[in-house]
């Protein structure tokens, strides 16, 4: 038994997450997703796939990267596409 640091849920069950030097304790993985998955800059959702990363920023999507004005993941598949 341990208990989730989300929701407190003593659960037979539970999971830890390792991230970095870090130990996480979670009942499920919508507790974990909610401590630690980072959050779209420009719409705002929880990044549970790849999603992308800037130097100060993490996106969702191409689209929302682009909404933000950063080309860098665009410009990339464009030139594999035409080569
Ligand atoms: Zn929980
Ligand atoms: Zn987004």
């Amino acid at each position: 038994m341990a208990k989730c640091e989300v929701c407190g849920n003593n659960y037979d069950k539970s999971f830890e997450v390792h991230q970095g030097n870090q130990i996480h304790m979670f009942d499920c993985f919508e507790c974990a997703i909610h401590a630690l998955a980072p959050i779209c800059s420009h719409c705002g959702c929880r990044i549970i796939g790849h999603g992308m990363e800037t130097e100060s920023n993490y996106y969702c999507c191409a689209h929302c990267a682009s909404e933000d004005r950063i080309q860098a993941f665009e410009d990339r598949i464009l030139e594999e596409v035409t080569q």
